[in-house]
C-alpha cells in the first residue's frame, strides 16, 4: 500500500495573491509514537556530544541559511504576505542572530559552575550542571514562522536536547522549508523532525510523550496546552498574545516618535505579538500627534514587492477578529481618523490601515489584542493615570514609553506590569538576544533567549562533592549529646560578627561526638 495516499494534504495559499502555491503532506496521528520514539533515541547520542560538537551543526546552519536568504525570504513572503523586507529584516536577520548569539555563549552558559558552599558544609565543593531534559516539542505560529520556530529548536538542540517540531498550518510553506534546512544542515536523523499539520496534530504531540513544550500562539490554545501538561506534570514556556501601550509624553521627540508609533503599529500589518495596539498622548501634544501620524500614514505603500511597506494579512480568520473589534468600537462612537469602516473593505487579504479616536477604555479594541493594522489614540493627563491604563489589562508582553526625561522613562518603565519595556523605541527588546523574552500576565510564562533561554531546555543539576575521607558528618547520627553543643554552634554562626575560634570548637566537639562509640 502506498502509504502517501492516506495522508491528508494541505494546501498552501500565497495569502497576497490568494493562489495556489503548493500542497503539503500532513503528518498522519498514527506516528505520534514513532517521532518520540526516534527523537527518545536520537537523544541518547546527540546528548553525549560536546557542546562544541553540537554548536558545529548550528554553525553549518547558520551559514547555510546566510547563503540562501533570498530564498528564504520568498518562502516566508509568499507564504505569509509580509513584505520581502520584513521577511528579511524581522523573520530570518533575529534567526540568524540568534543562532550566532547562542554559538557564542552556549558553551558558557552551560558550563558545569561552581557556587560558594557555605561554612556548615566545611570541606566539600558544590556546583550546578545543566542537563538537557530529552525530546522537546517546540509549537509555532504563523506570524514569524522562521523565527518563532528556529530560535527555540536551536536553543533545545545547542542544550543537547532533541525536538519535535509542530509550525503552523497557515504557513505549511515555511515549515517544509525549515525542515529542508534542518537537513542541509546535516543534522543527524531524529534530531529535529518536522511534523506537519494542525491543531489536531499539535494537540497529539501535546498528548505524547514530550519532555518539554515550548508553545508560541494565543492565549486560547497556550492554556488548553497547559491543561494537558499539567496533568502529566510536563513543565512548558508558554510564549502568548500582547495589547502593547505605547505612551507619548508631551516632552518627547514627537517626529520620531510619529514614525515609530506608525511602524511599531503597521509592521507585519500589526500581526506582531509586540505590536503598539494601544497609543496613549499627553493631552497637551494630543492633536499635534494625531496629526504627524496620519501624515506618517499617507507615505506607506502596501503591497509585497521589494519597495513595499505593509503587506497582507496572513490568516483569513484573524480578519474576522479585527473587522467585529471595528465594528463593535465604531458602533459605540469610536471615529475612524484614517481606513475605512469594515463595510467598505475591499475583497481579499488587504485592510486599509486604519486610526482611531474617541475610543472608551472597555471597548474589545482596547482590551483584547486586535492582531491587524488598528491604531486607536488616547489622550492622558498624568503619569499615574497612564501608568494605571497601560497596566489595566489581561495582557503584559511589552510596552513603549517616549519622552525625553530619562527619569521620568526609567521610572514609568519600572511601572509597567511587562515582560519588556522598549524607551524612545518600541519591540526591539526581541532583537536583543541577551535579553530573556516572555510575557507577564497572559502574555505567557517562562522566557527564552539569554542564557535564561538555554537554561529553561535544561534540568539545573545541583551537586555537592565531598572528599568521602572523613567517616562522618557533623549532622549524622548519634544524635546523643549534641543538641546543646548544636545550639551553641548555630548562635555563635548566626550572629552578627563570627568568632571563628568558637565555631571551629564548637564543629570538633560536635564531630567528636559523632564519632563516639558508646553513648554515656
Ligand atoms: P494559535 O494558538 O492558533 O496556533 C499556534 C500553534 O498552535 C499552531 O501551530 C497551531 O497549529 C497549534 N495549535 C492550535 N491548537 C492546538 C492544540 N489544541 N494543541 C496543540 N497545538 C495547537 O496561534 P496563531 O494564530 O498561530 O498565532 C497568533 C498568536 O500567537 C497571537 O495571539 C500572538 O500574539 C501570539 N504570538 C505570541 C508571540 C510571543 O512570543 N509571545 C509571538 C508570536 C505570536
Amino acid at each position: 500500500m502506498n502509504v502517501h495516499s492516506t495522508q491528508k494534504r494541505l494546501p498552501m495559499f500565497s495569502p497576497a495573491t490568494g493562489k495556489q502555491i503548493g500542497e503539503i503532506e500532513e503528518t498522519p496521528l498514527s506516528e505520534v509514537t514513532t517521532f518520540y520514539e526516534k527523537g527518545r533515541s536520537a537523544f541518547q547520542m546527540w546528548s553525549a556530544l560536546s557542546i562544541s560538537n553540537r554548536l558545529h551543526y548550528l554553525r553549518t546552519l547558520k551559514e547555510y541559511m546566510a547563503l540562501h536568504m533570498e530564498e528564504i525570504a520568498k518562502t516566508i513572503s509568499d507564504n505569509t504576505g509580509k513584505v520581502l523586507t520584513e521577511a528579511l529584516v524581522a523573520d530570518i536577520m533575529p534567526t540568524l542572530d540568534g543562532i550566532e548569539h547562542i554559538c557564542k555563549h552556549a558553551e558558557k552558559g552551560l558550563k558545569r559552575k561552581t557556587v560558594k558552599t557555605p561554612l556548615l558544609l566545611m570541606g566539600k565543593k558544590s556546583f550546578i550542571e545543566y542537563m538537557p531534559r530529552g525530546v522537546v516539542l517546540v509549537i509555532s505560529p504563523w506570524n514569524y514562522p522562521l523565527q518563532l520556530a528556529m530560535v527555540p529548536v536551536v536553543s533545545a538542540l545547542a542544550a543537547g536536547n532533541t525536538v519535535i517540531l509542530k509550525p503552523s498550518e497557515i504557513t505549511p510553506l515555511v515549515g517544509k522549508c525549515m525542515e529542508e534546512l534542518f537537513a542541509a544542515a546535516g543534522l543527524p536523523d531524529g534530531v529535529v523532525q518536522v511534523a506537519h499539520g494542525g491543531k489536531e496534530v499539535g494537540a497529539a504531540f501535546t498528548e505524547g510523550t514530550p519532555d518539554y513544550i515550548f508553545f508560541t500562539g494565543s492565549v486560547r490554545t497556550g492554556k488548553i496546552i497547559q491543561e494537558v501538561a499539567a496533568k502529566k506534570l510536563i513543565p512548558t514556556t508558554l510564549e502568548l498574545g500582547g495589547k502593547d501601550p505605547m505612551i507619548v509624553f508631551e516632552d518627547a521627540n514627537l517626529k520620531r516618535a510619529a514614525k515609530g508609533a506608525v511602524w511599531a503599529a503597521f509592521t507585519n500589518s500589526g500581526q506582531v505579538c509586540m505590536s503598539a495596539e494601544r497609543l496613549y498622548v499627553q493631552k497637551t501634544v494630543y492633536h499635534e500627534f494625531l496629526q504627524l501620524v496620519k501624515k506618517e500614514m499617507e507615505t506607506l505603500k502596501q503591497g509585497i514587492d521589494e519597495n513595499a511597506d505593509v503587506g497582507s494579512m496572513t490568516f483569513p480568520a484573524q480578519i474576522q477578529i479585527v473587522r467585529e473589534q471595528l465594528v463593535e468600537a465604531l458602533h459605540r462612537g469610536a471615529k475612524l481618523e484614517a481606513g475605512l469602516p469594515p463595510d467598505q473593505w475591499k475583497e481579499g487579504m488587504f485592510l486599509p490601515i486604519t486610526v482611531l479616536s474617541n475610543v472608551q477604555h472597555n471597548m474589545k479594541v482596547i482590551q483584547e489584542e486586535t492582531f491587524g493594522p488598528v491604531l486607536p489614540i488616547i489622550p492622558f493627563e498624568k503619569e499615574d493615570e497612564v501608568i494605571s491604563l497601560a497596566n489595566d489589562t489581561v495582557y503584559g508582553l511589552n510596552a513603549s514609553v517616549w519622552t525625553k526625561d530619562v527619569k521620568k522613562a526609567r521610572h514609568v518603565a519600572s511601572k509597567l506590569v511587562s515582560g519588556a519595556v522598549v524607551i524612545n523605541d518600541a519591540i526591539v527588546t526581541v532583537a536583543n538576544h541577551g535579553l530573556p523574552f516572555g510575557g507577564a500576565k497572559n502574555s505567557g510564562i517562562g522566557r527564552y533567549h539569554g542564557a535564561a533561554g538555554l537554561r529553561n531546555f535544561c534540568h539545573e543539576k545541583s551537586i555537592i562533592e565531598d572528599n568521602g575521607r572523613k567517616n562522618t558528618e557533623i549532622q549524622w547520627y548519634p544524635y546523643y549529646g549534641k543538641y546543646p553543643l548544636f545550639l551553641k554552634l548555630f548562635k555563635s554562626y548566626f550572629k552578627p560578627r563570627k568568632d571563628m575560634i568558637y565555631f571551629a570548637k564548637m564543629y570538633l566537639q560536635l564531630l567528636k561526638k559523632s564519632t563516639e562509640k558508646e553513648r554515656k
